[in-house]
């Protein structure tokens, strides 16, 4: 081999990806259906040693704010993001965002609206289990949701207190899962007013866990309509899916990002940063959006 005499010194070397940390792109708070607050949330990115994490609650994002105070202290970098709630040929998906400046007044004021349509949609579900004999009262289930948005997984926790079924799991597969009989649709978006919505407030949006059952023909048509990445790491995403997804991120030029969905201990077995990408990610997703941000706004 044709040695080169080395320039600088290989301690001035730039770091590997994997020696320039993590990041877990994909984590819910108090603030939608996470069971830890943010700066609980942003403790744990530390002990997990992630160098950053993305706040990404349902259709909210009151709690980043909280989640960047608590990040002086630890010394982790909070991207703001959000998952938002879309359908798109009555096939739901949800939509990340990443780097949306959570003090937008269109992003808040939309995120309010949200927020008053889960509430209407919570007495609906509540009237269905009333009917069935399984009386909650509203606060029962507010209390559980706190400041943020209220969702099903409320309602299941309520459920289990009130000794209506035997876990939170029951409480899906019996009464609030689609198709069971106190299922009630939430408001989504188009998924074109999402990219939108996500673009106008500085920000990149990404499908997220497309491998629950988003056909590739969505993905494409997403595509069209914007989207800049995919989410490939996932915990409901096997090796094959990944490299799929990976494959078609690339074949489309799009990026790739991902993370563990991290609910606070709500699923079985999670911890933060199980599922988690290279700073790298992060890297891209910065350096795309200086060059592609101006032509949004
Ligand atoms: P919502 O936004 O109110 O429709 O609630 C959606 C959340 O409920 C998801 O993010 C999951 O955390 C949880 N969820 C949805 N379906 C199920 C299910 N079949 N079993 C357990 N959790 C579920
Ligand atoms: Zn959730
Ligand atoms: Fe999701
Ligand atoms: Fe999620």
């Amino acid at each position: 081999m044709n040695e080169q005499p080395q320039e600088k010194p290989p301690s001035s070397m730039k770091p590997t990806t994997v020696e320039r940390g993590w990041a877990d792109l994909h984590t819910h708070t108090t603030y939608s259906d996470g069971l830890l607050s943010p700066p609980e949330v942003v403790s744990q990115a530390k002990a997990a040693n992630l160098r950053a994490i993305a706040i990404t609650d349902h259709d909210e994002i009151s709690g980043i704010d909280a989640a960047l105070n608590a990040a002086k202290a630890f010394d982790v970098e909070i991207v703001s993001g959000v998952e938002l709630s879309v359908t798109h040929k009555g096939i739901d998906v949800h939509v990340l965002g990443y780097f949306v400046d959570h003090h937008n007044p269109k992003l808040i004021a939309f995120v309010k609206d949200f927020q008053q349509e889960r509430r209407l949609r919570l007495d609906r579900i509540l009237a269905k289990l009333e009917v069935m004999g399984k009386p909650l009262s509203r606060e029962s289930v507010l209390i559980k949701a706190g400041a943020g948005s209220v969702g099903r997984p409320h309602i299941a926790d309520a459920m289990v207190d009130a000794g209506f079924v035997e876990s939170y799991y029951d409480a899906f597969n019996q009464y609030l899962a689609d198709g069971r009989p106190a299922y009630v649709p939430k408001k989504k978006l188009a998924a074109a007013d999402a990219i939108k919505l996500l673009h106008d407030t500085g920000g990149l949006a990404a499908i997220a866990h497309p491998g629950l059952d988003v056909p590739d023909e969505i993905i494409l048509e997403m595509v069209h309509a914007g989207i800049d990445a995919i989410e490939t790491v996932h915990p409901r995403h096997g090796d094959a899916r990944r490299q799929h997804y990976s494959s078609l991120a690339e074949a489309h030029g799009l990026l790739t990002t991902g993370g563990s969905d991290f609910h606070g201990g709500r699923k079985i077995n999670e911890r933060l940063g199980d599922f988690r990408v290279t700073y790298e990610v992060v890297e891209k997703m910065k350096n795309y959006l200086s060059k592609v941000r101006t032509t949004w706004v």
